[in-house]
């Protein structure tokens, strides 16, 4: 879509965001065009902030269907709508209530972390919630030296990594996100022939954090990128972040491995945004009784990260 013919869209959308008091929250890996009608864009914890504090009445959630549930978990109060229902997290799906009810049983002392890419039910079934961003900031904060951490095994070892004092057991035991798994030493070697520094992100396995040079969220791989002089980048994760990149930081090159693309974060156009505006289609209706365990989760999960 060029920017002429994308011009009446953004108007379009915005008119209808005033008329709604409406907000737009996108994550970092959705396309330019999406990015382009957003109040904000951030990582899973940066949205999870922005939907508690925002004072919009209505909540459009551009990305896969946890992010929009833990909008609507934060917001109970308001209308939170996803513009792709069927938009879901694959990693997600390794993870049930009931694979949390066995592990309790198994490990009785142990705490239950889940990721926040995980259902409302998940983390009604758990103890805290944690991001990509603060996974070792809360497995820090608990007291517990045994932690059953899912659907993450990738994130999960990572943590294990950070946090040697602690057990860490991920279940289930091959919980992964099929995007950052794929990702090989070739791509590392093409990399490292290119030159720059290498970002990865903590859900790509473990030889791939091994052999990058930093590991972080998308969320702090822009932090990180702003206070360093470094001019050559290569990115690790979903590839629409490089695109984000390149938006942020125009005078430095970044490189994205192209196959990596999550075919649900793909899903959102401008078209699915102005069709949920104009209908209020997608809206995110959760189960009352599991939501307030949820949410005392996440909550629990703010207070470890942010305080
Ligand atoms: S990139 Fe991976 S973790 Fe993120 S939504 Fe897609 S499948 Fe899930």
């Amino acid at each position: 879509m060029s920017s002429a013919e994308f011009g009446p869209d953004i108007n379009k959308i915005n008119k209808a965001k005033g008329a709604l008091h409406a907000k737009i929250l996108a994550h970092n890996y959705q396309i330019p065009e999406v990015h382009a009608v957003a109040d904000v864009i951030g990582d899973s914890l940066e949205l999870a902030l922005a939907a508690r504090d925002t004072d919009a009445e209505v909540l459009i959630v551009c990305g896969v269907r946890f992010m929009a549930e833990t909008a609507k978990l934060l917001n109970p109060e308001k209308r939170v709508f996803i513009p792709v229902p069927d938009a879901g997290c694959p990693l997600a799906d390794y993870l049930t209530p009931e694979l949390i009810q066995e592990s309790r049983l198994r490990y009785p002392d142990a705490a239950v972390v889940v990721y926040v890419n995980s259902s409302a039910t998940c983390k009604a079934a758990a103890d805290i919630v944690c991001t990509s961003g603060n996974a070792v900031t809360v497995v820090k904060s608990l007291p517990q030296s045994r932690i059953i951490f899912g659907p993450d095994a990738n994130l999960a070892s990572y943590v294990r990594e950070q946090v040697p004092e602690k057990e860490i057991i991920p279940i289930p035991a091959d919980g992964h996100c099929y995007v950052h798994q794929e990702f090989s030493l070739d791509d590392i070697r093409s990399a490292r022939q290119i030159g720059g520094t290498i970002l990865a992100h903590p859900e790509c396995p473990e030889i791939i954090r091994h052999h990058a040079d930093i590991v972080a969220s998308t969320g702090r791989m822009i932090r990180i990128i702003k206070k360093n002089d470094e001019q050559v980048w290569h990115i690790f994760t979903e590839e629409a972040m490089v695109m984000r990149l390149r938006s942020l930081f125009l005078d430095k090159e970044f490189h994205s491995v192209q196959s990596a693309v999550c075919r649900d974060m793909r899903k959102t156009t401008i078209e699915d945004i102005i069709r949920c505006l104009d209908g209020l289609q997608g809206e995110i209706f959760l189960d009352q009784d599991s939501a307030e365990y949820a949410r005392r989760s996440l909550d629990r999960m703010l207070k470890a990260s942010v305080s």
